[in-house]
C-alpha cells in the first residue's frame, strides 16, 4: 500500500512529525520503529522525568544553547519554538511545570506521561505504528520510495521523514540517498584529570568561572561545577564539553582547564586574605578559611596541592605563599587527559549536513520527498530541554510542510 508519509524512527521527532502531518491533512501516515518499543529515549530522559523543553522564550537567547545549528534554528524557532511546544503539550492534555532553572517537566515528574500523551494523540489521529520494523534500505521510484524492512517486508511512500536520532543506520540511509554526513562525535560529557589534590573533594558542587583551552582555542563558562572522583562534571562543564566537542575530539580529549574557584578578581582575593591574616594570626591555615562559600575539603585540597604545611599559622604566611594561594584559588590549572562518563544526558554532535537541507520545509535539497528531523541532523543542544526542543521544532516544520505539498 502506498502511504502519504512513512517515518523512520519512533522517537520524539518521529511522533511529532507524524501527528503534525496527519492533523494537517495527510491521509496515511506510518511510523516504522526498529526496536520493540517506541519513545525509549523519552522514557529514560531527564532521569525518568523527561525535561521536554525550556522556558527560554526569547529566540535570540534560545539559539545560544545550540553549539551546532544555531543559525538554522533561528528561522525554525520563529515558526515553532519553546512557547509553542509548551502550549502544544498542554493542549494535548499534558500538564507541565517550569523549574527554577527554566527546565520544563511534566507535573507528574514522569516521562511515562509524555509517552502516553504522544502515543494516545498519534493513535487518535490515525497514525499507524509498526515496531520491530528496522528499515534496511530505501530505493527511489518515479513517484516516491520503497522501504525494505528487516524480515523482508516492504512499504511504499510518497514522502519519507528520517527521524533515526544518533543511530548510525539513519546516517547510512541518508548517504544511500545522496547526502553527506558531518562526522558524529559525542557531546555532553564530563572531563577527567589525574590531579590527586581533588580526590578528597569528590561530590563537592560550587559555582566557578572556568576556561578550557584546547589547541590554543579558548572556551569560557561560569556556573555550577561538580568535582567527581575522576575530574569535573556539572552544568558548566557539560556546556563546555558541548561547545568544544569537535575540538576536544580532534585533540584526543586533552586540554587545559583553568578554574577560578571563587569567581572573584585578584585584588578582592588578596585583600580578603590580608584582612583574615590580620584578624586570625594564631589560627592554622588549613582549618580556617576566609571564603565562606568555598567548601572546607576544597580549601584543604588546594593548599596541600601547593605544599602548604599543615602546621602553618596565618601570621607566618609569607608573601610568596600568599601569591601561590591567590593563583591557586583564581587560576588553578588542571590537565585534562580524557573524556569522563556522560552526565544524565548524551547526544551526538554531527549528522546529516545542514547545507543539504531546505530549512523552510526540512526537505532534502538532493532528493525530493525526503525529509529529516531531530538528532539525525547536525544539530545539538546543551542540557536543559534544548535537545528535545529542536526535535519538536524540526519535526513540526517537516510535518506541516509535507501537508502543504
Ligand atoms: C540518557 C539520556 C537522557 C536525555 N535526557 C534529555 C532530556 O531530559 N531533555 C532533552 O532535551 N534531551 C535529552 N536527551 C537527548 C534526547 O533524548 C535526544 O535528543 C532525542 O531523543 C532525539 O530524538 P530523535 O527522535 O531525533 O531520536 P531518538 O529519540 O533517538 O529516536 C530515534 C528512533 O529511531 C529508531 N531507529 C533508528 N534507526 C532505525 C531504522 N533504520 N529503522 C527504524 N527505526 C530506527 C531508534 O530505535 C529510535 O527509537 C537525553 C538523551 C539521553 C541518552
Amino acid at each position: 500500500m502506498l502511504s502519504d508519509l512513512v517515518i523512520i524512527g519512533g522517537g520524539a521527532s518521529g511522533f511529532m512529525g507524524a501527528i503534525t502531518a496527519i492533523n494537517n491533512g495527510l491521509r496515511s501516515v506510518v511510523i516504522l520503529e526498529g526496536t520493540s518499543k517506541v519513545l525509549e529515549k523519552v522514557r529514560i530522559s531527564g532521569g525518568g522525568r523527561c525535561n521536554l523543553t525550556n522556558s527560554c522564550w526569547d529566540i535570540s537567547n534560545l539559539v545560544n544553547n545550540y553549539p551546532r545549528g544555531e543559525k538554522q534554528l533561528i528561522g525554525l524557532f520563529n515558526r515553532f519554538s519553546t512557547v509553542e511546544a509548551f502550549d502544544w503539550f498542554q493542549r494535548k492534555g499534558l500538564k507541565l511545570k517550569i523549574e527554577k532553572d527554566g527546565r520544563v517537566f511534566p507535573v507528574s515528574d514522569s516521562s511515562e506521561e509524555v509517552i502516553k500523551c504522544l502515543t494516545a494523540v498519534a493513535k487518535k489521529s490515525g497514525v499507524k505504528v509498526f515496531t520491530n520494523s528496522h528499515v534496511k534500505r530505501i530505493t527511489t521510484k518515479k513517484e516516491g520510495f520503497v522501504l525494505l524492512v528487516k524480515g523482508n517486508k516492504s512499504f511504499e511512500a510518497k514522502n519519507i521523514l528520517i527521524c533515526t536520532g544518533g543511530h548510525p543506520s539513519g546516517r547510512r540511509l541518508a548517504i544511500s540517498l545522496g547526502h553527506s554526513i558531518v562526522k558524529p562525535v559525542p557531546s555532553l560529557f564530563s572531563l577527567s584529570t589525574s590531579e590527586n589534590s581533588l580526590k578528597s573533594c569528590s561530590g563537592v558542587t560550587l559555582d566557578a568561572q572556568i576556561k578550557l583551552i584546547v589547541n590554543k582555542k579558548k572556551y569560557a563558562e561560569k556556573g555550577p561545577i561538580l568535582i567527581t572522583h575522576k575530574g569535573f562534571s556539572g552544568p558548566a562543564i557539560l556546556r563546555l564539553s558541548a561547545f568544544s566537542a569537535r575540538n576536544l575530539h580532534a585533540n584526543r580529549y586533552q586540554g587545559e582547564l583553568r578554574i577560578n574557584w571563587l569567581c572573584m578578581g585578584e585584588d578582592e582575593v588578596r585583600s580578603k586574605l590580608d584582612l583574615y591574616k590580620l584578624e586570625n594570626g594564631k589560627k592554622f591555615l588549613l582549618n580556617n578559611k576566609p571564603f565562606h562559600n568555598l567548601p572546607r575539603s576544597l580549601w584543604r585540597g588546594l593548599l596541600l596541592s601547593i605544599n602548604i604545611d599543615s602546621q602553618l599559622k596565618w601570621a607566618d604566611l609569607s608573601k610568596s605563599q600568599k601569591d601561590s594561594i591567590v593563583k591557586c584559588l583564581i587560576m588553578k590549572s588542571y590537565l585534562i587527559n580524557s573524556r569522563g562518563p556522560y552526565g544524565d544526558e548524551f547526544v551526538t554532535a554531527g549528522g546529516v549536513s545542514l547545507k543539504e537541507i531546505n530549512f523552510k520545509t526540512m526537505e532534502s535539497k538532493i532528493c525530493k520527498g525526503l525529509f529529516f528531523a531531530g538528532e539525525v541532523l547536525d544539530i545539538d543542544g546543551i542540557t536543559g530541554g534544548f535537545n528535545f526542543q529542536h526535535c519538536w521544532t524540526s519535526a513540526w516544520v517537516a510535518g506541516n510542510a509535507m501537508s502543504m505539498k
